[in-house]
C-alpha cells in the first residue's frame, strides 16, 4: 500500500467536517492507527477504512445517516461492526465503519414477568445473560463467540449455534427491533404487530411492507422452491420466512432484518424474548470405535430429544488434551476408551 492511499480522501474529509459541524456527539476518528486497528475483524480479510465512528447514541446515527443521504454523500458506505467477530468479513468496509461496541452497550430494561429484556444493539450476549441470571432467565440463541459477539452482531448474522435444535435462532427471539433507514428515519419493528400498531406505523416503513408482502405473495412459489428446507438458516435475505402464508400472509420484517448483516437498516436496539433457565443439565459422553458409527447414529440420539450433539474426533481430542483445561473434563473422557 502506498503511503498516498493511507492518506483520508477528499470526499470523505469534506464528510467528516460536515459531521463534526453537526449536532454529532459520538467519537470521530479518522488516525491511521485506529483504521488498521478496524481494518481487520476475524475473517482472513483486510480493508482499510477511511474513519471510524462511534456514537454515543441513536440520535447520533439518525444525525450520520441524514447526512450521508445527501446526494453529494451518497457514494459514501457506512458499515456496522459489533465485535467484530464474523467470519466472512462482513463489518469490514473501506470507506465508514460504524462501531456499535463502544457506547451502545446498555442494557436499558429487564422485565422478568414478561420474560423480555431491551438492549442497545452494542451490548454482547454474555453481558446481558449474566445481568439476566438474577431473574432465572437467559437469551437462549448462543454462539462460541458468545463473550464478545454483540445483539446487533447476532441479528444480523441471524446467529445460532449450540441449543439451536431447542432454542431456534436469534430471529425467533426478536420482539421488537428500532432500526434507522438508509434516508435517516428511524422506526421500531414489531415482530407480531398488532392492528394498532400496523395503523402508528410511519408511511414509509408501511409502503415498504406493503410493497414486499405482494412481491413475496407473488413470488411465493418460486421462494418456496428455491430455498432449501434447512433448520440452521443461512445468513442472507430470507425470503422464505418473513411472511407467514398460513397465518393471513403475515409479514415479519425482523426475519429480513435478521441475517442481512447491516444492508437493509442500522440496528439501535432491541426488545428481545428470554427463556428459563434450565434446571438441570446433563451431559452424556458416548463413545465409537469408528467416527462415521458416530455419525450414523445421531438419527438415533435425536430421539432422546437433546439440546445438542458434538462430534468429536480422536485428532480433536488429542489436542483437547493438551489444553491446560481439559483437566476439567477428563472424568468425562475414561482413559481406557479415549487412550
Ligand atoms: C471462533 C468463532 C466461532 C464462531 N461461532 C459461531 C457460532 O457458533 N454461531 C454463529 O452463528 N456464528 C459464529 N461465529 C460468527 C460470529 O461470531 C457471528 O456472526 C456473530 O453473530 C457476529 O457478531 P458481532 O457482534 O461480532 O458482529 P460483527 O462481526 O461486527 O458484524 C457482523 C455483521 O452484522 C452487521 N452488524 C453488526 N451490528 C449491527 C447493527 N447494530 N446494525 C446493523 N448491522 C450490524 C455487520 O455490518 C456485519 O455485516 C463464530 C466466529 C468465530 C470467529
Amino acid at each position: 500500500m502506498s503511503s498516498q492511499s493511507f492518506s483520508l480522501q477528499a470526499d470523505y474529509q469534506t464528510f467528516i467536517d460536515e459531521l463534526g459541524k453537526s449536532d454529532f456527539k459520538g467519537d470521530i476518528n479518522t488516525d491511521l492507527a485506529t483504521r488498521i486497528v478496524f481494518a481487520t475483524d476475524n475473517s482472513i480479510y483486510q480493508n482499510l477504512p477511511q474513519a471510524v465512528i462511534a456514537p454515543y447514541h441513536h440520535d447520533d446515527i439518525v444525525c450520520l445517516t441524514q447526512l450521508l443521504s445527501h446526494s453529494k454523500f451518497r457514494h459514501i458506505a457506512l458499515s456496522a461492526r459489533g465485535g467484530g467477530t464474523g467470519t466472512n468479513g462482513q463489518s469490514l468496509t473501506s470507506s465508514i465503519i460504524l462501531d456499535t461496541s463502544k457506547y451502545l452497550t446498555h442494557i436499558l430494561e429487564i422485565n422478568p414477568e414478561q420474560r423480555w429484556a431491551r438492549v442497545q444493539s452494542g451490548v454482547i450476549r454474555d453481558q446481558l445473560n449474566d445481568a439476566l441470571k438474577e431473574y432465572g432467565l437467559f437469551f437462549a440463541p448462543s454462539l462460541s463467540t458468545s463473550n464478545r459477539a454483540t445483539l446487533g452482531g447476532m441479528t444480523n448474522t441471524d446467529a445460532c449455534g449450540q441449543g439451536s435444535r431447542i432454542y431456534g435462532h436469534t430471529s425467533d427471539h426478536i420482539l421488537e427491533s428500532t432500526c434507522i433507514f438508509a434516508d435517516g428515519t428511524s422506526h421500531i419493528i414489531k415482530s407480531k404487530p398488532t392492528k394498532q400498531d400496523l395503523k402508528q406505523n410511519s408511511t414509509r416503513l408501511q409502503s415498504l411492507s406493503d410493497k414486499l408482502s405482494n412481491q413475496l405473495t407473488a413470488h411465493h412459489q418460486e421462494i418456496s422452491q428455491r430455498f432449501p428446507k434447512l433448520s440452521r438458516y443461512m445468513t442472507g435475505y430470507n425470503l422464505a420466512q418473513c411472511q407467514n402464508h398460513d397465518n393471513n400472509n403475515h409479514l415479519n420484517l425482523n426475519k429480513l432484518i435478521a441475517g442481512s448483516e447491516g444492508t437493509l437498516a442500522i440496528v439501535t436496539e432491541l426488545k428481545l424474548n428470554l427463556m428459563p433457565i434450565p434446571k438441570f443439565k446433563y451431559v452424556f459422553a458416548l463413545f465409537y470405535t469408528d467416527f462415521q458409527d458416530a455419525l450414523k447414529s445421531a438419527h438415533q440420539l435425536l430421539a432422546i430429544h437433546p439440546t445438542s450433539i458434538e462430534t468429536i474426533d480422536d485428532n480433536v481430542l488429542s489436542l483437547a488434551k493438551k489444553d491446560p483445561i481439559y483437566t476439567e473434563l477428563e472424568d468425562f473422557f475414561p482413559r481406557e476408551v479415549t487412550r
